[in-house]
């Protein structure tokens, strides 16, 4: 539980559910709440109470206002175990629901729960506020170096998540690296037309005198993929990397290549 009292405003909660499944995945970093991160930065920079939680307890303050996170679809169990605590326990309070879920299937949550409020998408009032990760005592840091995909895939849900495409060039990405192991949650990472010179600012870049070690959430596009992107990943300390092979058998070329340059 992580608390911050500023001046008195409005008390604000934020929630990550308690996911069940959590514990079998690999990799914690994917599970990292970014979006209530800058949430609570958003409600500490305007002067409110926030207390930052995960799954369903009684925090050091009364909410005027609850926001709760969502994730895969598949753990949606837990998150409507979160609204159900948190609507009962405080009735008072407005609750909202953001996240993955809430913004695939948000008819699903309305249908459940007609008093909540729910958020799909990109909330524009705190995409562009900064988290101090070493206030969060993370250390690991999630950085978007872009949003959106230029691919369309059937089952993929990032047109309704992010259905606007922008890139950051590595300017704007250095002044946000805070610490020295970075994963990246760009769906496409190689579609960023400034993504040569983000490795190379990346490989050339120190925190504390320190290198900057790479990940990425997603797996790397083989269709675009080239041999001078495979150097410069090394060169940027990506480890763990992989090719999404996200479709049939007639991709085996493109993506025999892809491994072969890996
Ligand atoms: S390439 Fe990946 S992120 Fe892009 S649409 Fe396809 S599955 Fe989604």
């Amino acid at each position: 539980m992580q608390c911050d009292y500023n001046e008195l405003k409005m008390n604000v909660l934020l929630v990550e559910p308690e996911y069940s499944q959590a514990k079998r995945t690999k990799h914690e970093a994917k599970l990292c709440p970014v979006g209530l991160y800058k949430h609570y930065f958003f409600h500490i920079s305007k002067g409110d109470k926030v207390c930052l939680v995960r799954g369903c307890v009684t925090p050091k303050i009364k909410p005027d206002m609850i926001k709760i996170t969502s994730l895969f679809t598949y753990w949606s169990k837990d998150v409507f175990k979160a609204i159900e605590f948190y609507s009962k326990t405080y009735p008072n309070a407005i609750i909202k629901v953001g996240g993955i879920f809430a913004s695939l299937m948000p008819e699903v949550i309305r249908e459940n729960n007609s008093d909540v409020v729910v958020h799909p998408g990109i909330d524009k009032e705190v995409e562009y506020v900064s988290i101090d990760w070493k206030h969060l005592k993370r250390n690991i840091q999630i950085l978007h170096a872009s949003r959106g995909c230029i691919r369309r895939c059937k089952f993929c849900g990032v047109r309704k998540i992010e259905p606007r495409i922008t890139y950051k060039t590595w300017k704007q990405l250095k002044k946000e690296i805070q610490l020295n192991d970075i994963v990246f949650f760009d769906n496409n990472f190689l579609m960023n037309p400034n993504h040569k010179d983000i490795l190379e600012g990346i490989d050339n870049h120190r925190v504390n005198d320190k290198v900057i070690r790479c990940e990425s959430q997603s797996g790397f596009d083989p269709r675009l993929l080239t041999q001078e992107d495979a150097i410069l990943l090394k060169k940027a300390r990506f480890k763990n990397i992989r090719i999404s092979w996200d479709h049939n058998l007639k991709q085996k070329k493109v993506v025999r290549r892809a491994l072969s340059y890996l």
